[in-house]
Formats: C-alpha cells, sequence, structure tokens
C-alpha cells in the first residue's frame, strides 16, 4: 500500500462526495452545506481514513482539512454511544470553530459533540460530559483539568485528531499533550496529525503518536495560496500608521485583518484607528472570552469590517470573506507570514496581502521571500506624503529618530497618538 501522496495544483479528484464511501447521513449534511467537490485533500484523506489509517497531513490552511477528517470520523463513529473522538486545538476561537463544523456534518445524526476550553467556567462543560458525549473539542490546558477533576475519561478514544500540531508546538502544549494522549488508553486508535508545516519536532510527535501513517502534502507545505496578491509598503517608522490608514483609504476593503506583533501594539493601534473613524474589533490573548466572541462575531458578520489581532487569528480561523490582511507589523517567524495570508484567498477566493515593512524588518523580509521562495513585489502609495525616504536606500541616511509614532508609543505606553 502507497505511504504517501503529494498533492499538485493539477490534481483532479472526484466531482462529488457520492464516490468517498461516507454514510448517507453525512452525505446529506454536505449537501445541505452546499459543498459539491471534494477539496483535494478531502478527496485524498476521506478514504484512507475511512480505512482505518492513520494520517499525517501538512495542509495550508483554507483547503478544506476540517472535512476531510470529520466526515469520515463522523461516518465511522454512526450513533451515540462512549466519548469516542478528542480533538485538539491550540487556541478557544479554532476549538469553537472545529465544534461548529462537527455539529453542521454530523447533523443529521444522533451524535453528541462537546466543546471544552478555558476563559468560561465549568458547570456547562461538566453538564455535557455528564449527559454523554462522543466528541470533544479541547484546547489541551481545560482538557488536562477536567481529567485532574475526574470530569472525563479517554479510554474509549478511538478518533484522535492533534490539528495545527505546528502551532501547538510554538505555544507550548506539547508536554501537555504528551500527558493527554499518555490516557488516551485504547490500543485500537486511529490517529491523524495535521500541520501546516513538518519541521522535525513535529515529525518526532508524529513518530509516537501515528502507527505508519499515510502522509499528505498539500501544495509543499509552505507555498502561500496563489489567490492572493502580496504587496511590500516600505515605510520609515514614523509614518506607519498614516499609511496604512493611506491604505486603507486606498483598498477596496470588505473586510481586513490588521495583524500586529504584540498585543499593546494590537490594542494601539485599534484605538488609532478609531480615532480616524475606523469601526474595529481586537482579537487576541489577553481580552476576556466575551471579548474574543463578540470581536469573531462581530468580524465574520460584517458589522466590523477591521478585525486588529495578534497571531493567535493567524491560523486556521476560517472567515470566508476576508478581502484583505495587512502585517502592521512584519511577522518574526516564516510561517507566521504563510498563516497570516492564509486569512484571505481562501478557498480560492481572491484576497489581498499587504505588508508594511520598515529598515529595521529587512532581515526578516529576506528570511520570508527565502520561504516562501517569491520576491514580494515593493510599492508606493502615489500621493502619500513620505516625509522620508519609503524605500530605504543605503546611499540615504535615514534621520535622526524623535519620539513619534508606533513604537515610541509602545515603549512610552502611551494610550493616544500624537499628531
Ligand atoms: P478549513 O480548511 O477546514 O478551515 O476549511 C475552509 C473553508 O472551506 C470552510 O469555510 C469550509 O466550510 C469550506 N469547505 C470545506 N470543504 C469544502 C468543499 N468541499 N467545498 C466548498 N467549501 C468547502
Amino acid at each position: 500500500m502507497d505511504n504517501e501522496i503529494k498533492i499538485m495544483p493539477d490534481f483532479e479528484g472526484p466531482e462529488d462526495f457520492s464516490t468517498l464511501s461516507l454514510n448517507e447521513n453525512v452525505l446529506r449534511a454536505v449537501t445541505e452545506k452546499g459543498y459539491k467537490k471534494p477539496s483535494p485533500v478531502q478527496a485524498i484523506a476521506i478514504p484512507h481514513i475511512l480505512e482505518g489509517r492513520d494520517i499525517i497531513g501538512a495542509s495550508q490552511t483554507g483547503t478544506g482539512k476540517t472535512a476531510a477528517f470529520a466526515l469520515p470520523i463522523l461516518s465511522l463513529l454512526k450513533r451515540h454511544g462512549a466519548l469516542r473522538c478528542l480533538v485538539l486545538e491550540p487556541t478557544r476561537e479554532l476549538a469553537q470553530q472545529v465544534e461548529g463544523a462537527f455539529n453542521a456534518y454530523g447533523k443529521q445524526q444522533d451524535l453528541r459533540t462537546t466543546l471544552l476550553h478555558g476563559g468560561v467556567g465549568y458547570g456547562q462543560q461538566c453538564d455535557k460530559l455528564r449527559d454523554g458525549t462522543d466528541i470533544v473539542v479541547a484546547t489541551p490546558g481545560r482538557l488536562l483539568d477536567h481529567l485532574g477533576r475526574g470530569t472525563l475519561t479517554l479510554d474509549k478514544v478511538s478518533f484522535l485528531v492533534l490539528d495545527e500540531a505546528d502551532r501547538m508546538l510554538d505555544m507550548g502544549f506539547m508536554p501537555d499533550i504528551r500527558r493527554i494522549i499518555a490516557r488516551c488508553t485504547n490500543k485500537q486508535r486511529q490517529s491523524m496529525l495535521f500541520s501546516a508545516t513538518l519541521v522535525q519536532e513535529i515529525e518526532n510527535v508524529a513518530s509516537w503518536v501515528l502507527r505508519n501513517p499515510f502522509r499528505i502534502t498539500v501544495g509543499g507545505g509552505t507555498s502561500t495560496a496563489e489567490t492572493v496578491t502580496h504587496a511590500l509598503y516600505p515605510v520609515d517608522e514614523r509614518q506607519k500608521f498614516d499609511l496604512l490608514v493611506s491604505i486603507l483609504s486606498k483598498i477596496d476593503y470588505r473586510s481586513v485583518i490588521i495583524f500586529c506583533r504584540t498585543k499593546n501594539g494590537a490594542d494601539i493601534i485599534a484605538r488609532w484607528l478609531e480615532n480616524t473613524n475606523h469601526k474595529t474589533a481586537i482579537l487576541h490573548s489577553d481580552r476576556s472570552q466575551k471579548e474574543r466572541d463578540q470581536a469573531m462575531e462581530g468580524f465574520k458578520s460584517g458589522k466590523v469590517e477591521i478585525l486588529v489581532a495578534t497571531d493567535i487569528v493567524s491560523r486556521g480561523i476560517d472567515i470566508m470573506e476576508v478581502s484583505h490582511v495587512i502585517n502592521y507589523d512584519i511577522p518574526q517567524h516564516c510561517e507566521d507570514y504563510v498563516h497570516r495570508i492564509g486569512r484571505t484567498g481562501r478557498m480560492n477566493n481572491e484576497g489581498d496581502a499587504v505588508t508594511l515593512f520598515t529598515a529595521s524588518d529587512q532581515d526578516f523580509l529576506k528570511k520570508i521571500e527565502k520561504f516562501i521562495d517569491q520576491k514580494i513585489e515593493r510599492k508606493k502609495i502615489e500621493d502619500f506624503d513620505y516625509k522620508w525616504t519609503p524605500i530605504l536606500e543605503e546611499e540615504k541616511p535615514q534621520p535622526k529618530r524623535r519620539n513619534r509614532g508606533y513604537s515610541s508609543a509602545l515603549s512610552m505606553n502611551m494610550g493616544r497618538r500624537r499628531r
């Protein structure tokens, strides 16, 4: 039996879901969702999971990977019983999203899904566990709390999914994950690991979690969506925010995510944008769960057009209508560039990715361009009043810095922008 497939852009999969051996209830739910043709990762993963294979998937975000594992698992679970499926996610938002997908795809079946994450009380979670659940979608910390409290056991788990494994690694969850997996004692377990990139540490995790896995790689793992156009806007640090406002006035955006490096930075940029009459929502890990939910809901529903966020949103979050991603701060890890811009251009929608770029970002930029194997086009806003050379020409000396602009505001912990 083959052990590996690399899905290339010219991949021709089946024309509809009916040939994939999913059960009728799942097929009905898929039709109700309006999906016609399986995405490439679905076309490959679904039959292998139905056959009982472990899977390791290197899949770019927005490729339909949630359905690639949820549909066959639901098909195999059939009807209500014990807790048999555990899905681990790195963030609360992703866990909510994946729980929503299980509910939608499992709608026609008598199966129950429970969402477990921090930032909310235990009461409802314990009630749902007590009433009996088939599927748990959880973040690692809260799941361990429940295990500690004895409110659930994992000994009957026969499907284990580690989703966004590289993100869980980055967030330091691997020791927790090892402890959780040690509690999944069912020898018949089928396991799946999905990760945007398969770095060595992820391979190491895979080698102790998975048995003879089938390996699926979509588009090489480091590629950016082909439907996204990238542009780089060099600017002096002191004019970054003004340039952002100018870009926002020029682009025809419907919904835009602005990525900042720090939580404090995201708060400041959001406040400044509000001061310039842009309605914004903020999402980062220091916001309360209620605030996070409200921000996502407002943005997804279109009530708020601008979401200012840290990299907590960069992985996996599924918002189909994101028309633009703006990197206010260039990402410091190359993978995050791919993830951030993966928020736009999802499932072949057109999207634009804009990156603001200052002199001190040059090293990061070089690494990013090498990683994506692509030179990003440098652009200038024609009628923007550049006070300092934006093109980072070496021969033009940079002026002495004064305490103005975003970075100085951060260091001074200023709440308001000075003009
Ligand atoms: P994911 O990569 O799992 O986050 O999915 C990205 C988006 O694609 C989600 O909004 C899904 O609802 C959507 N999607 C998944 N599979 C299909 C499909 N076969 N056809 C159309 N849309 C899909």
